[in-house]
């Protein structure tokens, strides 16, 4: 968590285990405004290995919920910012559990 830390709480935005809502909209994180300051402050090298890393205690605590999001969609959600078709959402899926 320590990346987590320090790169991602200068939002101010931030979600995690075991709900993954925004701590302060209270919408599923990363939230909108996360996801507009992160845009414009860093780049998928920062991000991706951040998220990857969260992706997989999201997929851990959200899937089989009944109202859940399917860990495909915990990919796009996470990933926001790549062009992610189904298919590859998928194949990430499957690689993080
Ligand atoms: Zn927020």
């Amino acid at each position: 968590m320590s990346v987590f830390g320090s790169v991602l709480t200068v939002t101010g935005h931030i979600g995690c285990h075991p709900t993954w809502d925004c701590e302060v909209c209270g919408e599923p994180w990363p939230c909108p405004a996360f996801r507009a300051i992160g845009q414009d402050r860093w780049d998928g090298t920062t991000l991706i290995p951040v998220m990857s890393s969260l992706i997989r205690s999201a997929i851990r605590d959200l899937r089989g919920r009944p109202e859940g999001p399917e860990p495909p969609e915990i990919v796009k959600r996470f990933l926001w910012f790549l062009p992610l078709n189904d298919e590859e959402a998928r194949a990430i899926a499957l690689r993080m559990r």
